[in-house]
Parts: C-alpha cells; structure tokens; sequence
C-alpha cells in the first residue's frame, strides 16, 4: 500500500515515522512518501529518508496515499483527502468528537492510537506509553533545570545541603518515570494517586505513597481513573495541602480519559510553597492539575515557577520519533495482511477500540455515545 508520512504543524518537532521505520515498511512491501522536511526536526533529512527507500514528496502527493500517518489533527490535514483514506495518528476523539464526525462524512477511515484499549497485546503499540514515558523523564530534568538549588543530598566542607522534596501527583506511565528519574538525581520523592494499584510499583521505585481512603472503584475504566467523590476530593485536597507545602517540586501528571484534568492544587497550595519551587504540569493541555496552570506558558508567582507543557515528548524527537515510528509500524502489522492489503479484522479489540470512523459512518461506541 502507499503510505504517506505528513510534516507536523509548526509547534510539533516528532515526526510519525523516522528513516529506519521508512525501512522495515519498504521490505515490507509498502511504497512510502515523506513530505519534504517532514524529519528535519528530529534529525532526519530527506536524503536521509531517501536512503531508506521513501520517496519525498509534497503535501498534495501525500494526499494520494491510501494510508496517511501523522501525529496531530492539523486542521488542514484533511481538506483533500479522498473518501476511503486511511489515517493513523493520535486525535483524541474523546475530546474532538465533532471533527471526527466531519471525518466520518468524508468518507475517511480514521484509526486513532489513542483509543487503543491499553492491554498486554496492545502494548507494542501503545504511543500514549511510549511518549508519557518520555514527558515523565523529561519532566524531572526540567524541573532540575529550572530549580536554583541541588537536587541529591551534599555534605561538604563548605556545609551540607538537604535533599531536593518532590511530589508527584498521578502514578500513571509518565509519573512512575518521574519518580526513577527524581530518585536516580537523588531527590526525596512522595506521590499521590487515586488508583492503590499503583501504591507497590511507587514503593519499590524508593518513594512514598501517601493514601487516601476511599477512591472511587476504577475497576471498570481499562485501568485509568474515574472521577472522584466530593468526600474524597476534600479528604485528598487536606493531604496534598500537607504534601506540598514540604515540597520543592511538583510534578502533576493526572488525567481522566475524556474529561477535563482534576484540579488538585489550589492557588493557596502555590503559596504555601517556598520561594524559588517548581511546578510542572503535564495535564496542561486540558485544563492543568493546578489552579494557576496555563498550557504552554510559565507562570511565575510568589517566586513559584509553573509550567505548563503537556508536549515535553516533543523535547526529545529524536527518541520519541523513533518509539512512535516502532508503535505505528506494529499498529500497521494489525491492520494489512501479508499482501500488505488494508484487512481489517473488527473481531479484533485493538482494530475495534482504534477505529473512530470508517465507511462514512462514526463506528466508535465511545465516541458516539458523546454525540
Ligand atoms: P493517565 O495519563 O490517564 O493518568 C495519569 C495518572 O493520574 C493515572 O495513574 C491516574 O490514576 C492518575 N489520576 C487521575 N485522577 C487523579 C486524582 N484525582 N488524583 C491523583 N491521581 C489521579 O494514565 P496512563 O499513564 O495513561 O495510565 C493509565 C492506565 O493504563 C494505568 O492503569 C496504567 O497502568 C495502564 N497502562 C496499561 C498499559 C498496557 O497494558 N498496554 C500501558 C500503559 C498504561
């Protein structure tokens, strides 16, 4: 089949697929186009893509592809596409359900990674993973970045310096690699989060889990965290207030699939915080775990940094690209046969649970039940 690599909007730096993925498709069997300097950013050239076996082309040539990878929604991604093109990327659907009913009108297939149920099978697969594992590293190397004291303990001739206090609010892929990556810096590190699962993972990564009784049961949400009770949400505010006014850094990372971030830190939290702390917000982009958050700006207050980037994958393209290429190329295994022909298997859970619209028709129970 032909596939098409599109060029990602201008504030994206990850491309769908690097040079070596061109490759693996190429022996494959597929055809690929790349749009021209569609790889810049994450160091890899056209030549570079040429080598590999892609032809590179422009944006109305990857139009004619009957698969079109990307990352983003780019609003213009569509306008030209013909009925029966097959996209793959990450369009939260949950959120853009009314573009993805245009989607479905105009006849295009949409299969959307971040809809994959997240189980064993689909794990190889799973971007939301790959690139959360990156923002959660990513994250603490901000945070070092941008805190003016040490993170490890010091004793010195010149005195001795305290560890650096973090809080990690949401122990889910990228706030358990914040946690490492904070305990391999040497920090002191506490994390809250309402799945008790987790509670073992935390613990044995050298942090603390700090507990609240009585989350609501997520048994039925594939893994993810549901919405809390007002009871609990008080009970976890009180503790969090606690947790937070001991800590340096803050590294929020939770989210509810579809729904607007929990707010969990108050502007008065912020201000118990001392001069000279950090907060990095992974949620930002909807809606922010804390009061004062606004995506893709810092906001200093009371000497308090507070960054709001839910794109710190972007950070490291080069590594990101290259798991996300490895994740679309498995996801394309799924959905071509040997021929290398689009097979679409709808007993599948994976092709099922991915698949947002196909044959001019919205198929996603999910999405439609939000229309
Ligand atoms: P996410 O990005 O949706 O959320 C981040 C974390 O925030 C989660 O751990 C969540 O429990 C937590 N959270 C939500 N509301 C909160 C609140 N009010 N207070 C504190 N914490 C709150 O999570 P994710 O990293 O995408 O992982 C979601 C689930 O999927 C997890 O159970 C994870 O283990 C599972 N998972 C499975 C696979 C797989 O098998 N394919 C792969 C990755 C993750």
């Amino acid at each position: 089949m032909t596939i098409g690599v599109l060029k990602e909007p201008s504030f994206e730096s990850r491309v769908s697929l690097l040079p070596e993925a061109v490759t693996s498709l190429v022996k494959k069997g597929h055809e690929l186009l790349v749009e021209s300097g569609a790889g810049l950013r994450a160091f890899a050239s056209d030549e570079h893509y040429r080598q590999a076996g892609a032809r590179i082309v422009s944006r109305t040539e990857i139009m004619t592809a009957a698969i079109v990878l990307g990352i983003h929604p780019a609003e213009d991604i569509t306008s030209g596409l013909p009925s029966g093109t097959v996209l793959v990327g990450v369009y939260q659907p949950l959120y853009q359900f009314l573009r993805m009913k245009q989607w479905a009108e105009a006849g295009l297939t949409c299969f959307s990674l971040d809809m994959l149920p997240r189980t064993t099978r689909a794990q190889s697969m799973d971007v939301l993973s790959s690139q959360a594992n990156i923002a959660g590293y990513k994250s603490v190397l901000l945070a070092a970045f941008t805190y003016s004291r040490y993170f490890p303990m010091f004793m010195t001739a010149a005195g001795s310096i305290a560890p650096a206090r973090l809080l990690i609010l949401g122990a889910g892929v990228a706030g358990l690699q914040a946690v490492a990556t904070a305990r391999r810096l040497g920090a002191v590190v506490e994390v809250f989060d309402t799945r008790p699962a987790v509670k073992e993972e935390v613990m044995s990564l050298g942090a603390k889990f700090v507990e609240v009784e009585g989350a609501a049961d997520a048994s039925k949400a594939g893994g993810y965290a549901v919405e809390q009770s007002e009871d609990f949400k008080k009970r976890q505010e009180q503790k969090i207030a606690e947790s937070i006014a001991k800590a340096d850094i803050v590294i929020t990372t939770a989210q509810i699939p579809g729904k607007p971030a929990p707010q969990l830190v108050s502007s008065g939290m912020i201000s118990s915080m001392r001069m000279g702390s950090v907060i990095i917000d992974l949620a930002a982009a909807t809606g922010g775990n804390t009061e004062l958050t606004r995506n893709n700006e810092t906001v200093v207050t009371e000497g308090v940094t507070i960054i709001g980037n839910s794109n710190l994958a972007a950070d490291m393209p080069s590594d990101a690209s290259k798991l996300y290429g490895k994740n679309i190329v498995n996801f394309l295994q799924l959905i071509t046969n040997k021929e290398s022909a689009l097979h679409l298997n709808w007993e599948d859970d994976l092709v099922k649970g991915s698949c947002i619209c196909h044959g001019n028709e919205l198929v996603n129970e999910r999405i439609k039940a939000l229309l």
